[in-house]
């Protein structure tokens, strides 16, 4: 289990949390990333951590994530 970045501090001084991509390029693919990544000041700590996740896991997320982004498609049109 590599966890190497859990505990991690970013460069602009915060714990690094672990996310979940939203992007269509990486639909479900996690990665451990600094909240504050807008903020332009600092450079912030960024790595994908894709060991992890069951492969069963995966295809649940990305299904849910579909569904979710049907559901926005749907609230726009009305
Ligand atoms: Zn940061």
């Amino acid at each position: 289990m590599d966890e190497a970045h859990a505990n991690s501090i970013c460069y602009c001084g915060i714990l690094v949390a672990l996310w979940t991509s939203w992007s269509n390029d990486n639909l479900g693919r996690r990665f451990f990333g600094c909240q504050n990544y807008g903020d332009r000041r600092y450079f912030h700590f960024f790595a994908w951590f894709d060991n992890l996740m069951s492969p069963r896991a995966r295809i649940v997320i990305i299904g849910l994530l579909k569904k979710v982004k049907e559901i926005e498609r749907e609230r726009k049109k009305e």
